[in-house]
């Protein structure tokens, strides 16, 4: 006698018993095989370490749930591109709540840190081109957000 794992296109996972691996084959093809979860003839091998290879024609099995690797729920169903884009405005939000908004005066503020005449925090706030520019200029490590002038920021 030989045991297999068996899958029904439904996904239910049963066992089968015969007398050789084409007692299977044969009972399969000829639709003997019927799932006994749901009575469906669509059965198909679970391939094993040990099994897996054995038959030269084996039909996938199917797709089960718990084969997918781990995501959470609100990435479920969505590309790469809108997971870095949700990872990224994450981002962004978890910066504006985090950092001080210092508005207008953001290029003095952040001069002040770096010479240590303000405590050290994170600060955001606008400054010009040229204000950038010179912050930069001196060492003064400051980044630009790629973002649009809204009412979140200011
Ligand atoms: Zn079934």
């Amino acid at each position: 006698m030989i045991v297999f794992d068996l899958l029904c296109g439904e996904g239910h996972r049963f066992e089968g018993w015969f007398g050789s691996a084409g007692d299977f084959a044969t009972q399969r093809d000829r639709s003997l095989l019927s799932c006994p979860t749901c009575g469906s003839p669509r059965i198909s091998k679970v391939p094993s370490a040990t099994r897996a290879n054995l038959g030269a024609s084996q039909p996938k099995p199917a797709r089960r749930p718990d084969a997918t690797p781990a995501k959470t729920p609100e990435m479920e169903g969505k590309d790469p591109f809108a997971i870095a884009q949700m990872l990224y405005s994450k981002m962004l939000d978890e910066l504006l709540t985090k950092s001080e908004d210092v508005g207008r005066e953001f290029p003095a503020e952040a001069r002040k840190i770096f010479y240590k005449e303000s405590p050290a925090r994170a600060i955001r706030g606008q400054a010009t081109s040229e204000e950038h520019d010179d912050l930069v200029d001196e060492g003064i490590p400051v980044a630009r957000l790629p973002l649009p002038p809204t009412d979140k920021l200011n």
